[in-house]
């Protein structure tokens, strides 16, 4: 079998993996709960969970999505976010290296820092649906791997246009990214003396740049958030109940503004703003 095969199963059963830690994330972050510590236990009846029923995605369809000791059922959003992530991870793995002869150092790195910042994404999206917050571990705390890892992979000479180019342009991406979005909350502000989003989405904004660096991607992903939180909130604030303010998170959005970019960044700008594809780094 040939190596970049190999590794491509293996970027998947990591994404997987990745996607079982996640779980444990999303359960104990918002409660200020370490992730080490204790190991995983059923929510319900207390009992440990043996390690071989901690196998992601195929332990939950072989226990029925049930636990083995007290029979509670187990929620179906562990399987998704675990295939979720593998399958990012397995997608991902293509776009950075496509074949046998990328697989390099350097592009693996590349590589490696997208799938950190894309399992963060996942992992701070369902926290904010669910709790209306985005923990710093996985925002503005990761802005230094980003910026630190920009540094590696550029020492490498890999350029791939949707990830910073270098330390700095990841440096200025996340106060750019942090800075326009705080800028955007002081103006409605000023409008509408409310709060539209939160300082957790400035922080994100700033570990999303960190990653991608500043043009195209900081435009990139505003416009595509912002539409796509358009999209989804004016429905709801249409039909939904009356008198019932909507409250939607942001996080997910900008999530969404960013995995596209990854994905499909470059083209989508070629096609829709062919004005500015002189701003797509890669050469
Ligand atoms: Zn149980």
């Amino acid at each position: 079998m040939q190596l970049h095969a190999i590794a491509e199963i293996f970027a998947l059963l990591v994404g997987l993996c990745v996607g079982s830690f996640l779980n444990v994330c999303i359960a104990r972050m918002p409660e200020d709960r370490s992730v080490v510590s204790p190991p995983s236990h059923c929510p319900a009846c207390g009992a440990g969970i043996r390690p071989w029923d901690n196998i992601p995605l195929l332990s939950w369809v072989i226990l029925r999505g049930r636990c083995r000791d007290c029979g509670t059922s187990i929620s179906v959003l562990y399987p998704i976010i675990e295939l979720m992530t593998g399958l990012m991870f397995w997608v991902l793995f293509h776009r950075f290296i496509p074949g046998p002869e990328a697989l390099t150092q350097g592009n693996l790195l590349a590589y490696g820092l997208i799938c950190t910042m894309v399992a963060m994404l996942i992992g701070q999206t369902f926290i904010d649906i669910r709790h209306f917050i985005i923990p710093n571990e996985f925002s503005i705390y990761a802005a230094p791997i980003g910026i630190l890892g920009m540094w590696g992979v550029s020492s490498f000479g890999v350029d791939y246009g949707v990830i910073a180019s270098g330390w700095r342009d990841a440096a200025v991406g996340s106060v750019l990214g942090g800075g326009s979005l705080a800028l955007i909350m002081g103006a409605y502000w000023l409008f509408r003396r409310e709060e539209g989003m939160g300082m957790g989405d400035v922080k994100l904004l700033m570990m999303i740049g960190a990653f991608l660096g500043t043009v195209p991607a900081i435009p990139f992903v505003l416009i595509v958030s912002s539409l796509a939180g358009a999209l989804v909130g004016l429905p709801m604030a249409l039909f939904g109940n009356k008198g019932l303010r909507v409250a939607m998170p942001f996080g997910p959005f900008l999530a969404f503004g960013a995995i596209l970019y990854v994905l499909h960044g470059p083209e989508i700008i070629a096609r829709f703003f062919p004005g500015v594809s002189f701003l797509l780094q890669s050469s």
